[in-house]
């Protein structure tokens, strides 16, 4: 498969179209980014490397780092994870506080804000230096050493985490909060504020492609049993209220975040990675969905 000719064909194609859409201002420092930028890599699990645009560019990835967070904790907790948060789609917005609600402030997954608070407190409870270690996680699998948080961007998320500070107490409510909720609430923010390339996220989340296995140093970051589920749950999860939307135009376990980001996997044969700021009306890159698209159309591949 000639993956550059396609990435070549999908830019010439989304720079015809208008860009719609806007980038998320809600928090401030989001709203500094050039709205027209795009870059597109993709990342095949036998080490070929495509890439389009600005590519190399960092942006901050947002709740793509939510994905590393649940690995993290379905390694730590196993099965007991599933006590305190659910696998189900929400059917709702991705900062939604009405189902927890009905629910008893079980949130329905892993990727809803709500569910990663719950994710940020069981790793407290767990680890004697929760942001250091998952930093560390982070970059065993993804093999960089330079992955970090960016303090202006989670002071940006601070400042204005309202809703946020709502749900980590709306949850402590119902006693599915354990620790300080400003301790879970640092955890949070600091987990958003990572920023990474398109080249970074497709390295990142090879081990998604390839059984939990980095195939660069054949490093094992999850089992291939829990790797498979992190994969479902991206499939039915990962974009909010739009994971229905996502599957059917695009058709590949993939999870976006609020900077215009997206990673998505291909069982068996690569990561893929997309950055465009300008988001559609439920948070998720606008261009960066059609570029997703326009991938599995024109490869005639996805998980369906
Ligand atoms: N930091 C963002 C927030 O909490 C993450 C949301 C997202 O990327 N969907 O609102």
């Amino acid at each position: 498969m000639d993956y550059q000719k396609v990435l070549a064909e999908i830019a010439a194609e989304l720079q015809g179209i208008e860009n719609i859409g806007k980038v998320a201002a809600y928090i401030p420092e989001l709203g500094k980014v050039d709205p027209d930028k795009f870059g597109m890599h993709l990342l095949t699990t036998d080490h070929r490397h495509y890439s389009v645009g600005d590519s190399e560019e960092r942006f901050s990835i947002q709740s793509i780092a939510k994905v590393m967070m649940l690995t993290l904790a379905f390694e730590l907790e196993d099965e007991k994870l599933w006590e305190r948060v659910g696998v189900e789609p929400s059917g709702t917005n991705f900062n939604s506080l009405v189902q927890l609600e009905y629910e008893n402030g079980i949130p329905r997954n892993p990727f809803l804000n709500a569910g990663a608070l719950v994710l940020c407190d069981i790793l407290i409870s767990r680890l004697s230096n929760p942001k250091q270690q998952l930093l560390d996680y982070m970059r065993k699998a993804a093999g960089n050493p330079d992955i970090n948080y960016c303090p202006r961007i989670a002071e940006s998320e601070r400042l204005t985490g309202f809703r946020n500070t709502a749900l980590v107490n709306f949850m402590k409510s119902f006693g599915n909060i354990k620790n300080e909720v400003e301790v879970v609430l640092d955890f949070y923010f600091n987990l958003c504020s990572i920023e990474l390339s398109c080249r970074e996220l497709t390295q990142l989340c090879l081990f998604l492609a390839a059984d939990g296995v980095n195939p660069a140093n054949s490093e094992r970051i999850i089992s291939s049993r829990k790797s498979k589920r992190i994969n479902s749950i991206m499939q039915l999860c990962g974009f909010y209220d739009e994971a229905g939307e996502f599957a059917f135009r695009v058709g590949l376990p993939g999870k976006s975040g609020v900077g215009g980001g997206i990673i998505a996997v291909l069982p068996g044969e690569y990561s893929v990675a997309v950055w465009s700021p300008k988001l559609n009306q439920k948070g998720n890159s606008y261009k960066g969905m059609r570029a997703l698209e326009l991938l599995t159309t024109k490869t005639k591949s996805s998980i369906f």
